[in-house]
């Protein structure tokens, strides 16, 4: 295993996640062998991966001497949700862009309730191109004194994507731990961070399985050449050179097409079954979708039954509530 130097981190989680197997999910369709990464747990508001993103992030702000952060997302943006808790938490301001129009959201549920009861200042695009809000909102607190650090879409540059390699590393060494011979790792991917994570962290270790991305709402050519320039830049941040890391990504787009959060039967059927059979909640838009996709795959038979399959839960059950109306029979 080589195992880089990893930067400064402030401490926000509980490591390691848990590792627990889906029994009735396996019976259920008599294998693949199924088991979960709960990376919902990790802790931090609600948890899910970019708390894991934010330890590094937020390490890197405060290192610098800013203290505010701004940073952008959909009206029930997990990523803005854990983001205002962790500046709570560290004593930082934090603005939130949210893509969209207020006037779209009179009902102020899930994570955008969970964003201004932390304390976030809100911000719309209206419309705007949110370049030119996010430089307004920088302007507006550089006049009121403050400095303010910016955290990209999903916290997912080399910075947050660092913390993936880290807990690839934790994984392997439950797996070890565990003796348990996971074959392939299904994640949800959308900005990309936390798949190019796992795969970096994958060369490192030396895992011999998969890192299986399913994608939420982009091409599986796009999707694929951001995890592969992210991860390959990751690994320049932390002084390792990899060779093909571009042969450990894999994307597939089969369910993306409706869109992002948008939600359809892949996703609601994923949601019910794992509440039902496993007590354990997904999202509406990254995990149930994923899921789902797996679950397709499975019925497709793309998986042997003695195969072992780690479904890595990335969060995002307080979005569950700004879909009551859909998610209601
Ligand atoms: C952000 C998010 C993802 C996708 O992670 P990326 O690093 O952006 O690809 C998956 N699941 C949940 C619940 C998320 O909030």
């Amino acid at each position: 295993m080589t195992i880089p130097n990893f930067p400064e981190r402030v401490s926000l989680i509980h490591t390691p996640t848990p590792i627990e197997p889906l029994t009735r999910l396996t019976k259920m369709f008599k294998g693949p062998e199924l088991f979960i990464k709960r990376d919902d747990l990790t802790g931090l508001a609600g948890g899910g991966n970019k708390s894991r993103k934010l330890e590094y992030l937020m390490a890197e702000a405060l290192a610098k001497g800013h203290n505010h952060v701004i940073t952008i997302g959909g009206a029930q943006s997990n990523h803005c949700r854990q983001t205002a808790a962790a500046a709570a938490r560290l004593g930082l301001g934090c603005s939130l862009v949210l893509k969209g129009s207020e006037a779209d959201h009179p009902q102020q549920n899930g994570n955008l309730l969970l964003d201004q009861l932390a304390g976030a200042h809100l911000y719309w695009t209206e419309g705007r191109p949110l370049s030119e809000v996010i430089d307004d909102v920088v302007k507006e607190h550089e006049v009121l004194g403050h400095r303010p650090y910016i955290i990209p879409l999903g916290g997912s540059n080399v910075v947050g994507t660092t913390a993936y390699v880290a807990a690839m590393q934790e994984a392997v060494t439950q797996f070890e731990a565990q003796q348990l011979n996971i074959d392939v790792i299904v994640v949800a991917s959308s900005s990309g961070g936390t798949q190019a994570g796992l795969v970096l962290g994958a060369h490192l270790t030396g895992y011999r399985g998969k890192i299986f991305a399913i994608s939420i709402d982009r091409t599986a050519d796009d999707l694929k050449m951001q995890v592969g320039a992210l991860a390959t830049a990751t690994a320049a941040h932390l002084g390792v050179q990899p060779s093909n890391l571009m042969e450990r990504v894999e994307v597939n787009d089969d369910y993306s097409e409706p869109g992002y959060a948008v939600l359809t039967d892949v996703e609601q059927e994923a949601i019910e079954l794992l509440a039902q059979k496993e007590g354990i909640f997904l999202d509406p838009v990254y995990t149930g979708r994923a899921m789902g996709g797996l679950i397709d795959l499975i019925r497709w038979g793309a998986f042997t039954r003695a195969q072992r399959i780690l479904f890595w839960h990335t969060g995002g059950q307080p979005a569950l509530f700004a879909y009551a109306n859909q998610l209601q029979k």
